[in-house]
């Protein structure tokens, strides 16, 4: 820890950082022998910016990978069935109702070739930043509807917003920046609505997360035939960002749609098949590190509170905090001393989006955000909760740090 900090920081900062904190996670250390620390990779940053999980992978999926390198030399299944079709029995679905791509992007990506044939799509704003720039790119004119004051999604505008025109919807649940959840009273009559006008898109990247009763994935509508996409992840809870696998629930004739656009024929390497197909059997592991996620999220909490910033209770994995003065600034001081974290600007307020880590590296985060405050006094007071901080959250300007994709 101590190379990441300088020692006036530390000695400044420690005390308070160690009595506000919770003893773990070390989880390589903690004695359950089921995590592996990731490779700290070069320059040993403390990487907040990303929303991978920093609690590595199960040892099942370490397994898997190990005993699967032998049959690299050989191109995967390219039905990719075993993995199918333990989605389809955990979800009640069918193999036919499932598709798998390099990361779930790459299954929201097809989506949005298919389905923009109409002259465009619908999301929030802001909205998950990758969705947005591929839009961009594949020339998909994006409407996007503000969130409620309380950062919600705006259905009721969204719905408004449907016209002939738009071919799919898009939304984020758990919200990724902000963090919130749309409970499902509320999204499944409206995905059952709007799946009648577009093709509803329901990325699930976080849902692994989640744990209030108020949230629950809309899987279902898939089985009832509904109009609608739900996509997931392997990169977050499962630790298994760097291996490229998610996957999709559909209706057969929409998944035939997206089979379409694949371009690759076997688009998931056996690695990540194989790490994919232990991590999912391996229930505990990812009940462990929903907990840890809880845990590290309430010392943040604590952390936040105590050195008084506004921050928006999350249900993933990060946590968006409103900051003074300008976020790119902040985010570009953090850099300098190796951590990285997302800046960005909604209309004229500053936030940065930080990652939920180990319980050490977030103490690293937090001991440089307490000495930046300091030092930025006069130049601003970091914003406190009040009615102030709940300014809309209009315009998404994500502000990358360098090195950084968005994510
Ligand atoms: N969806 C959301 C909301 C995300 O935040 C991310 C990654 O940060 C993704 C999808 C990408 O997931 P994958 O790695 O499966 O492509």
């Amino acid at each position: 820890m101590s190379s990441y900090l300088n020692r006036r920081t530390w000695l400044k900062t420690s005390a308070a950082a160690v009595a506000g904190w919770i003893a773990g996670p070390h989880l390589a250390a903690s004695g359950a022998g089921r995590f592996l620390r990731p490779d700290p990779g070069p320059g040993r940053f403390v990487k907040l910016n990303s929303n991978e999980s920093h609690f590595g992978i199960s040892e099942a999926a370490r397994e898997a990978i190990v005993n699967a390198l032998g049959g690299c030399s050989v191109y995967p299944d390219d039905d990719y069935h075993e993995l199918k079709e333990l989605i389809a029995v955990r979800e009640n679905l069918e193999p036919e109702n499932i598709i798998l791509g390099a990361g779930s992007i790459e299954v929201v990506t097809a989506a949005l070739h298919v389905y923009m044939s109409k002259g465009g799509a619908l999301a929030s704003d802001p909205t998950y930043y990758d969705f947005a720039d591929y839009a961009a790119k594949a020339r998909c004119p994006l409407h996007q509807a503000a969130l409620t004051d309380q950062y919600d999604l705006d259905l009721e505008a969204m719905e408004k917003r449907i016209g002939s025109s738009i071919g799919l919807v898009y939304l984020c649940n758990p919200q990724n920046p902000i963090g919130t959840i749309t409970s499902h009273p509320r999204l499944r009559p409206f995905c059952r609505t709007a799946s009648r006008k577009a093709l509803v898109v329901l990325d699930e990247a976080y849902g692994d997360y989640v744990e209030d009763p108020a949230y629950s994935s809309m899987v279902d509508l898939v089985r009832e035939g509904e109009n609608v996409l739900v996509t997931r992840t392997f990169s977050k809870a499962y630790g298994l960002a760097g291996l490229r696998i998610g996957y999709g629930m559909a209706r057969p004739d929409i998944i035939r749609n997206l089979s379409q656009m694949e371009r690759n024929f076997a688009p998931v390497s056996s690695l990540a098949l194989r790490a994919a197909v232990a991590s999912y059997k391996d229930a505990a592991f990812v009940r462990k590190v929903r907990q840890h996620n809880q845990e590290v999220k309430a010392s943040m909490y604590k952390e936040l509170q105590r050195l008084g910033y506004a921050f928006i209770p999350s249900h993933a994995n990060f946590i968006l905090i409103r900051v003074l003065p300008d976020s790119r600034e902040l985010a570009k001081k953090l850099e300098a001393r190796s951590v990285l974290v997302r800046a960005f600007h909604f209309g004229d307020t500053n936030w940065i989006r930080v990652s939920l880590g180990t319980g050490e590296e977030m103490k690293v985060f937090v001991a440089h955000l307490e000495d930046l405050g300091a030092a930025m006094e006069g130049g601003g007071v970091p914003a406190r909760i009040d009615a102030a901080s709940r300014s809309n959250c209009r315009g998404n300007q994500p502000v990358q740090s360098a090195g950084a994709r968005a994510s």
